[in-house]
């Protein structure tokens, strides 16, 4: 089932207020005109034809026009509540006799359908009652103020407290929905990445790579990345070192790549670039720069046997043919494994065996 959002849930109950608003008046306007469903043969006149006329074309144009965001309710709230006083002026000029139940049946009649409808709508519902309400209490010329006053406050207080208590329950439900969508966006987001190195784990790493199988179309490469001699490092240098040597590490393979370039720590000390739409040379002028960036942080390591003094990374990388990540990946593999075997501090091509061999002795 699909859940709809807030501001969603929010539309439907507007439109839903619109129709029944609608759907009332047309009742009660037929109810009135019709003998057979209640009325008197009389009880046609232009007025009350013109509430059902309108409400019925208010209720086609409901569901015919596309379900954007519009704002009919007052507007036809204010038209109905016009047609209404227009409806209670003309009969009132019929009767022959004042009659003050005539009036105030009247307007309860109409407080009643903007009750069942309007009662989330305060703005709505007052245009809709306005203009009857000030019909009633010109025509009464003053003679029965209280009744009528009472008929028309009674209603507009309760509602408006009403109104205020929903409000005030809206913004703390809408206040916790955004808290709560907020809170699931930044879990979401811990869930993808590594807490010492601050890059995407493999969780984070799929997630992006779905994304970009989807947008991007050119050639993609990856290169997998891993620390020389780390445990030597670890053993002689203590871990906490070794956690300091890795995040300084990770900044510098960031640093080295593009913004839309995805780095993970794939590993322990491993890491996986996917390089977005480069070619072969870009793609290893770019993992030479890693490697660069990552020897001139100078990290002292007199453990990294014939290799160099300080930290070094080997890798390897391969092309992605098509969307076969994990074949890229494999490929990736053999290429840094032959790496390690070629002296370590080296970038090997999967596809082009041994490539730019970098061996510096410290
Ligand atoms: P090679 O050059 O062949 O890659 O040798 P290596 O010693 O780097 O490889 P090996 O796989 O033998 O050791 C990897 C070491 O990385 C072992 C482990 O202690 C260390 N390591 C893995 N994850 C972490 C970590 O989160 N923190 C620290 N400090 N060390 C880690
Ligand atoms: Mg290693
Ligand atoms: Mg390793």
């Amino acid at each position: 089932m699909k859940l709809l959002s807030y501001d969603e849930l929010k539309h439907s109950k507007y439109q839903l207020s619109l129709k029944l608003f609608l759907f009332l008046n047309i009742i009660v306007a037929l109810f009135r005109m019709f003998p057979f469903i209640g009325g008197s043969a009389s009880g046609l006149s232009w007025p009350l034809a013109s509430v059902a006329l309108f409400s019925l074309l208010c209720i086609a144009l409901c569901f015919i026009l596309p379900k954007g965001k519009y704002c009919l309710l007052s507007p036809v709230a204010l038209a109905i509540g016009s047609l209404w006083a227009w409806n209670i002026n003309y009969k009132f000029q019929l009767i022959s006799h004042y009659d003050s139940s005539f009036l105030i049946v009247s307007l309860l009649s109409i407080f009643f359908i903007c009750a069942i409808a309007l009662s989330d709508y305060l703005f709505a519902f007052t245009l809709a009652t306005l203009p009857p309400a000030i019909v009633v209490l010109v025509l009464d010329q003053g003679q029965h103020i209280p009744a009528i006053l009472l008929t028309i406050l009674l209603p507009l207080v309760g509602f408006s407290l009403q109104h205020y208590m929903r409000r005030c329950l809206d913004r703390f439900t809408h206040r916790m929905m955004r808290q709560l969508h907020e809170e699931k966006q930044t879990f979401s987001n811990l869930s993808m990445m590594d807490p010492l190195t601050g890059l995407y784990n493999r969780r984070g790493l799929t997630n992006r790579l779905e994304s970009i199988l989807e947008h991007h179309m050119g050639s993609h490469y990856v290169l997998l990345l891993d620390i020389d001699h780390f445990k030597a490092y670890n053993d002689n240098y203590g871990h906490a070192m070794g956690d300091q040597a890795l995040s300084r590490v990770s900044a510098a393979i960031r640093d080295a790549v593009r913004s839309r370039d995805v780095v993970a720590r794939y590993g322990g000390e491993e890491f996986l670039v996917l390089i977005t739409n480069v070619n072969a040379t870009i793609a290893l002028r770019m993992a030479e720069r890693i490697r660069q960036h990552v020897l001139d942080l100078a990290i002292p390591h007199r453990f990294n046997d014939k290799v160099s003094t300080h930290v070094t990374i080997s890798a390897g990388f391969a092309l992605m043919e098509g969307d076969d990540f994990e074949l890229a990946v494999a490929s990736a593999d053999r290429a840094l494994y032959v790496a390690k075997n070629c002296g370590r501090n080296t970038i090997l091509s999967a596809e082009d065996l041994p490539v730019n061999t970098h061996i510096e002795t410290g």
